[in-house]
């Protein structure tokens, strides 16, 4: 074989060796995820979901005297923060102004971050929002009224709320978690997102303050679903 031929012949098992990899990696982006159907790549927006309350009617009536006072809407469609803002009272510390947040749910319930927590003196589980069984108490306080919380302190699973349409598009299902990569100063990708299906809700998903700080989050920072789990 003359030295121009061998070349030739290396050239040519290198040039083979780099279009089959090319070809094997556009397979495998166009293959169907473990599911057996592709994710979409879609970008979700990400808002931070900062310490806040919400009240049943009851609780709301003993701390105020009146149902809440909307002040304005949230993204999500018929939810509004209220004019009213509780104190928490734990037993190492004290958080005043704390958002609250309507309308007003059947049991009341508390979602601070893990460091708030620690500040007050309580460790609450990660829950999904309404999974309050036996999760931590807490003390709250109006200028007017003062409730005693037997359970009902969490810190909210990070979550992706989107309609039924968001949900066929982007390939998962209600209650399903998910693997999202966050595109924000330091990039990071999130384990155990629960995807929360309703046409009530508009496509967004919610962090809160530590994951938000952890991750250099700013209101541009998006979300793309890279996983089912
Ligand atoms: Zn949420």
């Amino acid at each position: 074989m003359q030295p121009s031929e061998m070349n030739e012949k290396v050239i040519n098992e290198i040039l083979g060796s780099v279009i089959q990899t090319l070809v094997n990696q556009l397979k495998g982006e166009n293959a169907p995820a473990s599911c057996g159907r592709a994710l979409s790549g879609e970008t979700i927006p990400v808002e931070l979901s900062a310490r806040h309350v919400h009240l049943s009617e009851a609780d709301a009536m003993e701390l105020f005297g009146h149902p809440l006072t909307p002040k304005r809407d949230l993204s999500q469609p018929g939810q509004f923060l209220a004019e009213e803002r509780v104190r928490l009272i734990g037993p190492k510390g004290v958080m005043d102004n704390v958002a609250v947040l309507g309308p007003s749910r059947n049991a009341t319930q508390v979602e601070i971050s893990k460091t708030e927590a620690r500040a007050l003196g309580v460790n609450p589980p990660v829950r999904m929002s309404g999974d309050v069984k036996g999760t931590p108490g807490i003390i709250l306080a109006s200028q007017s009224g003062i409730v005693g919380l037997e359970e009902g302190v969490i810190v909210a699973a990070r979550h992706i709320h989107m309609s039924p349409e968001d949900a066929s598009r982007l390939h998962v299902t209600d209650n399903e978690r998910v693997s999202v990569h966050i595109d924000s100063e330091r990039p990071v990708t999130l384990e155990d997102v629960v995807v929360r299906v309703s046409d009530q809700f508009k496509l967004s998903m919610h962090i809160d303050p530590d994951e938000g700080n952890g991750m250099g989050w700013n209101s541009k920072a998006t979300g793309r679903i890279v996983a089912r789990q």
